[in-house]
């Protein structure tokens, strides 16, 4: 337990900025994306470097100070803060270094992937991450990884080069192909159960401009667009990615005032390669049936990226379930037609993210990420700003799972997990959980973080 006075004692070895519950800025600084989650840290360490997160790790386990791994805050569960313990904050590190020449990014922790496509794109350059810029490159590639580029590159874990850590113990190592490497397996997919990343190096790819945007149809015609789709993707080229959503068109100007708030279904697209090899390969898509709004464009890759920003802003109440899934039989499509016909709110909804192509390749050993043979990651979000909703999002969610979970391939992508138990996670590592375990065990064997999707040190 920290003691009266310990507070000046960090800030001495410490360069950024201390912050406790009397700190003006204390209620700002333990919030996270999910409003949904309200949790009241002891501290709040914003760390500017290296040196800081190793006097923030050393001081939290002197102190018997449980940590909490901030990077850009968006995880579903909240796993950014936690009660009581110590939040070590990586959001002032948000530096990123291009090497063209290399084609290589190295990241700061804290830094999120709308910096990282930002600094990328001057160089024509992009590393595969996820679909909306504001979430952390410190969790998501931790976790995995799915995202606009994963059919032609792969998961992002996939492109992941190095990593320097701060282990439970204060040290800093480096894990790559060279050096950890069994830190490097285990960081490719545990998420943050082993240290505290201050630095990510990454395989950058010559990405500029991609052909983008949403093709949609009426949400009654959901079953068959999806059936049509779970047939063609898989099929496609690895330059076509284009995830499947459930959602309610906003109204925004973007979209004809005639389908605002209209439910619908539909396929988001992004593809690289010359654009009329783009329209001829997704021609058999696009003109399935009747859609009833396209944008099909060219765009550079950050506006892509940053698309769906302004929808979902920080601080709405988020709660989501997720499955590995590899197809969707005819039981499951009707499932799927009656749970998006009920969509709870206008900013609810469901996602097939396809993680086929690319990132087929590894095998399931490779790294800790397990499910090379799904061919989606889904995730059911029940979304809203109001907490007065926050049953009606969350049942919805749980209906919508536990209908569909029979006829996944079982597991979750991690980063689509609320706090599910330690079957969840088994599931979701399947044959690689005991390599984790015991790489947990060498590496921190008292479980001293374990404010993420938790692997057990082993026995
Ligand atoms: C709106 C939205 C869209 C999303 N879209 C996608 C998507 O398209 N693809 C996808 O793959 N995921 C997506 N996600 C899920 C996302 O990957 C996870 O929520 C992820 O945990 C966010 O990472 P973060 O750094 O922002 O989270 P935080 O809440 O800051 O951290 C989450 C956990 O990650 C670990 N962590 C973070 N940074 C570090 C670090 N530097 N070192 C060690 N551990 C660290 C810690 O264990 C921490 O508890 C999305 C999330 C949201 C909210």
């Amino acid at each position: 337990m920290s003691s009266p006075g310990a507070n000046t004692q960090l800030q001495t070895r410490f360069r950024g900025e201390v912050i406790d519950a009397s700190h003006p800025a204390y209620d700002s600084a333990r919030k996270v994306y999910n409003g949904m989650i309200d949790r009241r840290p002891r501290l709040i360490v914003r760390c500017v470097d290296a040196a800081d997160v190793i006097a923030a790790v050393n001081y939290a386990r002197e102190s018997g100070l449980k940590p909490a791994i901030r990077g850009g805050g968006h995880n579903g569960a909240g796993l950014g803060v936690c009660e009581d313990g110590l939040v070590i904050d990586l959001s002032r590190m948000r530096g990123v270094h291009v090497d063209p020449a290399a084609r290589t990014i190295r990241v700061e922790g804290g830094a999120t992937w709308g910096d990282v496509d930002h600094a990328g794109h001057a160089f024509g350059l992009a590393v595969p991450s996820g679909t909306i810029s504001t979430t952390g490159v410190g969790g998501l590639t931790l976790g995995g990884g799915v995202g606009h580029l994963s059919r032609k590159y792969g998961l992002t874990v996939d492109n992941l080069l190095a990593v320097d850590i701060v282990l439970a113990d204060g040290s800093l190592v480096t894990a790559s192909a060279d050096k950890n490497q069994d830190l490097y397996w285990a960081v490719r997919g545990g998420g943050g159960n082993f240290g505290v990343v201050t630095s990510f190096l990454f395989r950058a790819h010559p990405v500029h401009t991609v052909l983008a945007g949403p093709t949609l149809w009426p949400i009654e015609q959901t079953a068959e667009v999806l059936r049509h789709y779970s047939e063609f993707l898989p099929a496609a080229p690895e330059d076509i990615n284009g995830f499947f959503a459930v959602l309610t068109v906003p109204p925004v100007p973007q979209f004809p005032s005639h389908l605002h708030l209209k439910k619908t279904c539909g396929v988001v697209w992004c593809c690289l390669g010359p654009a009329e090899k783009a329209e001829k390969e997704t021609a058999p898509m696009r003109s399935f049936g009747k859609p009833v709004f396209e944008h099909f464009g060219s765009m550079p890759f950050p506006a892509v990226q940053s698309m769906f920003d302004p929808l979902y802003p920080p601080g709405l109440q988020w709660y989501w379930k997720g499955d590995f899934v590899k197809e969707i039989p005819d039981e499951a499509l009707a499932l799927h037609a009656r749970h998006a016909a009920a969509l709870p709110t206008p900013l609810s909804s469901m996602h097939l993210y396809p993680i086929d192509g690319a990132a087929h390749r590894p095998r399931s050993s490779d790294m800790a990420f397990h499910f090379r043979d799904a061919n989606w990651a889904s995730v059911i979000v029940g979304v809203d700003p109001d907490p007065r909703n926050n049953d009606r999002i969350i049942e919805w969610a749980r209906k919508y799972w536990d209908d569909l979970h029979p006829y996944s391939a079982g597991g979750s992508y991690v980063n689509f997990m609320m706090e599910e138990g330690q079957e969840r996670i088994k599931a979701t590592y399947r044959d690689n959980y005991g390599r984790l375990a015991a790489i947990k065990q060498k590496y921190d064997p008292g479980n001293f973080f374990c404010v993420n999707q938790n692997i057990r040190p082993a026995a």
